[in-house]
């Protein structure tokens, strides 16, 4: 088996940060919008750092215009993480890129979504679950009818609520309102932090927006005890060392601290997060991982069992999935 079709379980994946370059490029040239300046000569995303990243993204996500445009993306994000042995991904989807917040043009996109999600599911057997995000810099009143969008869809699909965009904008607690209120419909939760942010943005997301999974999370390594803290709580880290070593969160693949955290006792999973951005993908995630930290089987499996316990799915889902990797 090769690292390519070793199965995997990705938790964490921006839906439209997963989109082809050559997809998007197809877009833009179907609608006539010019988007050259965001691309490099050889057809790859082009952006100096990560406020220009979250333009550039921005910039991209302006080809996506309807319903119809998601369904062909999530169709497009499928086959190639399915091609990368990916059997379940999980991938955030915004209200605010997806109808402006509205309840009644999200459900559309959502039902678009599904859709795909189905036809990718028989076609090249992988599973995709999607977490409405709110987006951070956009302030905490825009948050409030994302969250209303999230529980007014929240069912088979839909299946959690989380944040993402500049960590750094606000606190954790600015946003309680917004958890709160996907908290009480239901919905399971995670929140980027500790990417940018100190220990203290990670232990300040745990106590006010009480999430079961942070988004990256690495910088909780600065604290030991809230790494004691979290090791007993069993929070879950969605970890992407290719994007933290790929902006600099981290300051390479020997320093980056996914080991070490693991060592501590905290539950780490693998992700790619916007792979097409990062120069990454499931297979080269698990190769580095191999050839940093002598990473086998074993270590594969302990990554991918942490995440689909803490997958955001039902539990036929994960009786599934697990058979899955019980195969491999
Ligand atoms: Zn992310």
């Amino acid at each position: 088996m090769t690292y390519r079709t070793m199965p995997k379980v990705e938790l964490h994946t921006h839906l439209e940060g997963c989109a082809p370059p050559s997809f998007i490029r197809g877009l833009a040239a179907e609608k006539s919008i010019d988007i050259s300046g965001i691309f490099n000569a050889d057809g790859t995303y082009a952006y100096r750092d990560f406020d220009h990243f979250l333009k550039v993204y921005e910039a991209a996500c302006t080809t996506l215009q309807g319903p119809q445009d998601f369904y062909r993306l999530v169709k497009a994000v499928l086959e190639e993480s399915a091609s990368h042995g990916v059997v379940y991904q999980e991938a955030f989807v915004s209200p605010d890129f997806c109808g402006g917040g509205d309840v009644a043009a999200w459900r559309d996109y959502v039902a678009a979504m599904e859709a795909a999600a189905a036809e990718a599911e028989a076609e090249f057997n992988i599973t995709l679950k999607a977490i409405v995000t709110c987006i951070r810099h956009f302030g905490p009143d825009a948050a409030k009818p994302t969250a209303l969008c999230a529980a007014e869809t929240f069912g088979d699909f839909i299946t959690g609520f989380g944040m993402a965009g500049g960590e750094l904008a606000g606190r954790p607690g600015d946003f309680a309102y917004a958890f709160d209120q996907a908290r009480e419909a239901g919905m399971p939760l995670t929140c980027h932090a500790g990417e940018w942010g100190g220990p203290d943005m990670v232990a300040d997301t745990l106590r006010d927006l009480k999430v079961q999974r942070i988004g990256h999370g690495i910088n909780a390594i600065k604290d030991p005890a809230l790494l004691e803290q979290m090791a007993e709580a069993g929070t879950v880290l969605e970890v992407c060392p290719g994007s933290n070593v790929f902006l600099k969160a981290s300051g390479g693949w020997a320093q980056h601290p996914i080991q070490r955290l693991r060592d501590a006792g905290v539950k780490v999973t693998v992700s790619t997060d916007d792979p097409p951005f990062f120069g990454t993908t499931m297979t080269h995630e698990f190769e580095m991982l191999a050839k940093t930290f002598g990473w086998g089987d074993e270590d594969f499996n302990d990554v991918n069992q942490n995440a689909l316990a803490a997958a955001f799915c039902d539990d036929e889902t994960r009786t599934k999935i697990a058979k899955r990797l019980e195969n491999r």
